[in-house]
């Protein structure tokens, strides 16, 4: 097939699949662990006659549980702060998962979310053994004024409740294994979460004894964003997946991962924060956080002037796809590279796959990742936003081709 006849039929695909997708999108974030492995701490929060609620495992969330008169669950669901340190409010982001056992074989269970400091956000994702997982039905939520109400038809078996797939911590150190085993590439533990866990850095570098400069990437830095983290991985991969544009890329660059920046807030069920009740990505500055000044100890090679960093991503989800960059008014070195990523990513990628905008931002001062490596390194330095209900197939496509052209761009800048 020719070039164009592919990009066509590829649209076509997707396009269908996104309409199919509506009803029931599917996706399996990582790995094969047991669910009984993932259950642990997992206890009833309430029961019926009909079914049990439970919770307590890692990436769960309820945080109260009441049988109705109708014999329906009313769930409440809270942030782990109304605020921040500073007094500001949480983002919207309310984080929810629970599992469903019932008890009685075919009865429909009733489930209403009721939220506080926050509304609903996320479609609810459900899934018999936390791997597989697909969006649950429309016509089974219906909104109410301080949440939804769920109808599930657990049939005999449990079903878990989640405002996203989970992709929990161990997903994420087994992507960052399954990485490490490649010759080129070193893992590190670059400092440890308040709560005590391992953050992770992969250090990709072809050849050690060669200066080359570094693309950064990070991620998972707010614990529901989990749409984010399921484009890192296939950008990554891309990155790393053995092609001629990827060994020319690793010819002439290095890369530095850090998939998994918050860990606690993920297991915690978190909307927003780590443990230390402060949003990491308003703590690139300051580095008041265990979490961040693991990462800044990271970077601390490029401060020094040891290596040399180049270009800088932030995976991150939110209502829509779209970028937020530099304006082409910010100098930066690459020249225009933003510009030209953007271009020659949206003539391959149709705005009916995955449509996305650039968000082009003069530098707020505010202590966010893409502002402070802007501002220490003068680099196009973005924060890569994916949206909450975005096709899954589709976040992987588009990061397939953000990654092949981010190669492409700066390959040819390095031959400039
Ligand atoms: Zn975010």
């Amino acid at each position: 097939m020719t070039g164009p006849m592919t990009t066509l039929a590829r649209a076509g695909f997707w396009a269908l699949s996104s309409a199919s997708l509506v009803a029931c999108a599917t996706s399996k974030p990582m790995g094969d662990r047991s669910a009984a492995a993932m259950l642990s701490g997992e206890t009833v929060v309430c029961e019926s006659p009909v079914a049990a609620i439970r919770a307590g495992y890692a990436a769960s969330r309820v945080n109260g549980c009441e049988v109705g008169g109708d014999g329906s669950f009313v769930l409440t669901i809270t942030p782990e702060a109304k605020t921040d340190p500073e007094g500001k409010t949480i983002n919207n982001s309310p984080w929810y998962g629970f599992r469903v056992v019932p008890r009685t074989d075919g009865a429909p269970v009733q489930v209403a979310l009721r939220y506080e400091g926050g509304s609903h956000r996320y479609a609810p994702k459900i899934s018999r053994d936390a791997q597989n997982w697909t969006r649950l039905r429309d016509s089974a939520v219906t909104e109410t004024d301080d949440g939804v109400r769920l109808t599930l038809a657990p049939g005999a078996a449990p079903l878990f409740v989640s405002a996203q797939e989970i992709f929990s911590v161990a997903a994420h150190n087994a992507f960052t294994d399954s990485i490490g085993e490649r010759a080129d590439a070193s893992v590190s533990v670059i400092g440890r979460s308040r709560g005590g866990e391992p953050i992770r850095q992969i250090d990709i570098a072809t050849d050690r004894d060669t200066a080359k400069p570094y693309v950064v990437v990070v991620g998972r830095q707010h614990p529901p964003e989990v749409t984010g983290a399921l484009a890192l991985v296939p950008f990554v991969e891309t990155v790393l997946n053995g092609s001629d544009l990827s060994r020319q890329f690793l010819d002439r660059y290095n890369l530095l991962v850090v998939p998994m920046i918050n860990p606690d807030g993920v297991k915690s069920g978190n909307w927003r924060f780590g443990l230390g009740g402060m949003d990491l990505n308003r703590d690139w500055g300051p580095f008041s956080q265990p979490e961040t000044q693991a990462v800044r100890g990271a970077l601390e090679r490029f401060h020094s002037g040891e290596d040399e960093v180049v270009f800088f991503l932030d995976f991150h989800s939110t209502r829509r796809n779209l970028l937020y960059t530099q304006t082409d008014a910010e100098p930066t070195d690459p020249p225009m590279f933003t510009r030209d990523w953007v271009a020659a990513v949206k003539a391959r990628l149709p705005d009916d796959v995955y449509p996305f905008t650039r968000e082009d931002r003069s530098n707020s001062g505010r202590p966010i990742s893409k502002n402070y490596m802007y501002e220490s390194f003068g680099i196009p330095s973005i924060t890569y936003e994916v949206g909450d209900e975005t096709p899954r197939p589709a976040i992987e496509t588009s990061a397939r081709i953000f990654a092949e052209e981010m190669m492409r761009g700066l390959i040819e800048h390095a031959e400039r």
